[in-house]
Parts: structure tokens; sequence; C-alpha cells
């Protein structure tokens, strides 16, 4: 009997939202196939040890040699494009990596399936797009018709690889859908992005570890759902029968000053003024504007729905980060005894 068992190959595996994804997919039966970059790779232990039955591919959105072999070797229907440099700060920095990573990586990955796929319309992509497209804002909520203005390197990438994922659905019939993501948290979230910022130094604030925590400016306000609830939405889009793109939101939207109140309210602690400062330097050259998602279409046409709201989200962070930030206290306290 053939093998109808469904396989996927995800890029960007090891960042937060691979890590669900690879999760839910492996729920859903498929055989998980991941892109690991790297000689060395930090996170690949972590993947071995807690993520056994993905098959990791050695390959870089750097290098389309790399990227042709994941598609030969894996032969997926679903191609999930998470890899990119995520960071809107490091992309000030690093304009021209961001650019080659998030911007042309998705090119590569796109020109890799029209090669591989040969025409037979077998691999299905989806494109991480962000709500950083929107910047400064046209409109407000935002929704998939709202017209893109980025505000930073990172932005702009994404606007390249979202136009080119647009580009290749009209010119090629790729099944080639982008996800609107705004932004999505948890406890698996880079410790770079603000709300682990802020969940990871209040548990050490709490447990003594840390006096004070710098932040840029308090007064943004993000539309902030669960990583978890996200994932099942980029699924959703490739069961489609056409391809389309999608905003997926909460449509509520909190400053970080409430983030601040939450956190700091589930360690007991109700004035967090006296441990929180602001620093210019970790203020954006430019700012976007306020961020706010209108997922109406993803609503109606995939049945999508974010579950976890955003106390429930906070709340799950920071007893995680007292989880981590109490087992690392514990080991150096043992190891110095
Ligand atoms: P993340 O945790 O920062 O993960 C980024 C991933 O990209 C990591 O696995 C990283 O691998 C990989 N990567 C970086 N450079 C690469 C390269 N040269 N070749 C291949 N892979 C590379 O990001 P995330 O939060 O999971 O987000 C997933 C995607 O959605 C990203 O494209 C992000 O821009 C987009 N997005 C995220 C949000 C959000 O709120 N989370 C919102 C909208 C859109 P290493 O571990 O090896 O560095």
């Amino acid at each position: 009997m053939a093998n109808t068992q469904k396989r996927a190959l995800i890029t960007g595996i090891t960042g937060q939202d691979g890590m669900y994804l690879a999760e839910l997919l492996h729920e859903k039966d498929y055989q998980v196939y991941g892109l690991i970059r790297g000689q060395h790779n930090p996170k690949r232990h972590i993947l071995e040890q807690h993520f056994p039955w993905v098959e990791l591919l050695e390959g870089d959105l750097s290098d389309m040699g790399s990227l042709i072999a994941a598609l030969e070797v894996s032969q997926p229907d679903e191609v999930y494009n998470l890899g990119a440099i995520s960071f809107v700060a490091l992309s000030f920095k690093q304009p021209e990596l961001t650019g080659n990573i998030t911007g042309l990586g998705a090119l590569r990955l796109l020109e890799a399936i029209r090669v591989v796929d040969g025409g037979k319309g077998k691999m299905r992509y989806y494109q991480a797009s962000t709500s950083e497209l929107y910047g400064k804002v046209r409109e407000t909520p935002q929704n998939e018709l709202t017209p893109f203005h980025p505000r930073s390197p990172y932005g702009v990438a994404k606007g390249y690889a979202h136009f080119m994922t647009v580009n290749y659905r009209e010119s090629y019939g790729i099944h080639a859908s982008c996800g609107i993501l705004f932004n999505h948290e948890s406890p698996r979230r880079g410790y770079e992005f603000v709300t682990r910022k802020v969940t990871s130094s209040v548990a050490r604030i709490k447990l003594g570890l840390q006096k004070e925590l710098v932040l840029g400016n308090i007064d943004s306000q993000r539309d902030w759902g669960f990583a978890g609830d996200y994932v099942e939405g980029m699924w959703r889009m490739l069961q489609q029968d056409e391809p389309d793109d999608y905003v997926l939101a909460t449509g509520v939207t909190h400053p970080i000053s409430e983030l601040l109140d939450l956190s700091f309210a589930e360690v007991g602690i109700t004035d967090w003024k006296p441990y929180v400062k602001q620093d210019p330097r970790f203020m954006r050259p430019a700012e976007v504007d306020l961020l706010l998602g209108d997922p109406s279409k993803a609503k109606t046409k995939l049945g999508w729905e974010p579950k976890v709201k955003f106390p429930e989200l906070v709340k799950m962070m920071v007893a995680n980060d007292l989880e981590i930030e109490g087992k690392k206290e514990l080991g150096s306290a043992n190891s110095g005894a």
C-alpha cells in the first residue's frame, strides 16, 4: 500500500514557532523534517532530546544548494519558511545580513521548490510574514488590504519575501500563502524579545538574582497572542484549496506597562517602578505605530481564533521563568557547596 503519511519541511525549526509547529504536525502524524544551520548549532541537542521524531537536515537560507538538497531528501507536501533574522533591533545593526536571510532566503526557497517540484504542484509553501510590514500604519486595525510601510530593515526584508511569495503564486501557480502574524509569545520566546526580557527579569528580581530591568519605550503597544495558537493558523492556511494571505492577531493591544503590571503581580510586586529603568539605547531608530490586527478573514475562512488571552500568556511565561531561574540558582548553590 502507498505511504500516505504527509511530510513537512520547516526552516527555523530551532526557533519558537518552529518547535510549536513541529509538535502540532507530529500530533497530526506528519513526518517532520527540520532545516538546521551551522556546524555546531547549540539548539541541536534540544531538538534531538525533546523532538527525536524530527529528521534534521543541514542547510542554510543563504545557501541555495542546501535548500535544494533538503527538498530532494524530504520531498515535502508542505514547506514552512519560518527561518529569519527575526529581531528588529538586530536588523538595524546588520541590515545586509537581514536582507540576505529574511528577504532573499525566501526567494531561494521558492526557487528551490520551483526546481525540485518541477511544476507538479505537490509542495505547498507558507511564508512567515509579519505585522511589522504595516510599520507607519495607514489604518487601524490592519487587515490583509492595508498598505505596507515597514520601518526597519527587518520589515523591509519581510516585505520582499512577502511579495516574492505572492509573485511565485501568481507566476508559477505554486500553492504559496503568507501569514501576516502579529506578535506571538510563549515560554519558548527568545530572551532578546521584550516579553521574555520582562518575564525572565521579573523572575530573577523575585529570586534576588537581578536588581533592575532596563527597557526602551514602555508606552509601545502590541497585539500579543500565544505562539501555540498561531502555528495552528499556519497549518490551516496550507489546508485550503486555494493559497491566500491571512492576518493572524488577537485584535486587542496592550502597552508594555501592562506587561509589567501583570508580570510583577505574578511574583507579588505591585509597585514595579523602583525596578524598571528606561534607556534610549533600547529605543528603535524608527518606531512602528499602533499595531492592531483584524483577524476576521482568518476567522471566517480558516475557522481560526486565538484561545489564550494575554493575562494567561504572561502567567505561563513568568511561571516558566521562575522555574528556569530557580533551577539555575539551585545549580550554582550546589556547585558552590
Ligand atoms: P525565532 O525564534 O527568532 O527563530 C528564527 C529561526 O530562524 C531560528 O530557528 C534560526 O535558527 C533560524 N535562522 C536564522 N538564520 C537562519 C539561516 N541563515 N538559515 C536558516 N535558518 C535561520 O523566530 P520565531 O518567533 O519562531 O518566528 C518564526 C518566523 O515568524 C520568523 O520568520 C519571524 O520573523 C516570523 N514572525 C514572528 C513573529 C513573532 O511574534 N514571533 C511575528 C511575525 C512574524 P538558529 O537557531 O540556528 O539561529
